[in-house]
């Protein structure tokens, strides 16, 4: 997507530990007009798949991922928590994530009535590095009984191993950009 590309590029920021910042349109504050226009490329990426509900992760994926519904049918996202909460139902489904980001182990949760055995899922997530919240989800997705039909990734970062375990793993994975490498703080588009 090239106005992605421009944005990454005229916007983003290269951090220490390849990481790439994007908190002015993406993950902290957020550019609803073009978040908009990223819900209509995922619209074009999985026109041909039928979606129930969107799964997400909190709390980046969240606002993307309300977006993104309302090009699929407004469908109910639902958002796996990190916190255990004494409002969540005991009724949970869990799994393990271990975050690239910050460098921890922790769970995530789904109320059990949220996601149903048959239902076909599309997960959105805001960056994919080496797919361990991905991987989480599609736990999550398993236990329930759903159907895994798609992962949208709005950025990829094609040099870590994410792409290859969720596709190992037999899950389709659209990624609207994807970077190559951070070449002394230049950012690499593949
Ligand atoms: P993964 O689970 O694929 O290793 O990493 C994906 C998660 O880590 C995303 O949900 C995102 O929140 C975070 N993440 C990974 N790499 C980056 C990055 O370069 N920048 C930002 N802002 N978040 C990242």
């Amino acid at each position: 997507m090239e106005k992605l590309k421009e944005k990454i590029l005229n916007e983003g920021k290269v951090r220490e530990g390849n990481i790439l910042k994007v908190d002015c349109f993406l993950n902290h504050q957020m550019d609803i007009k073009f978040l908009n226009e990223v819900g209509q490329e995922f619209r074009e990426r999985f026109k041909d798949i039928k979606v129930d509900k969107i799964l997400t992760i909190e709390a980046s994926g969240i606002g993307i991922a309300a977006i993104v519904s309302q090009y699929f049918d407004y469908v109910p996202v639902v958002f796996a928590k990190k916190t255990e909460s004494l409002n969540l139902d005991k009724e949970v489904y869990e799994a393990e994530v271990a975050s690239f980001t910050k460098k921890k182990t922790y769970k995530v949760r789904v109320g059990k009535q949220f996601i149903k055995e048959g239902e076909n899922i599309l997960i959105i997530d805001d960056f994919l590095a080496k797919g361990c919240a991905a991987k989480g989800m599609i736990d999550l997705v398993n236990q329930a009984g759903a159907n895994l039909v798609g992962i949208g990734i709005v950025i990829e970062k094609g040099f870590q191993e994410g792409r290859e375990v969720l596709e190992g793993m037999g899950a389709r994975v659209e990624s609207l950009a994807i970077i190559d490498k951070f070449e002394d703080g230049k950012i690499v588009f593949r």
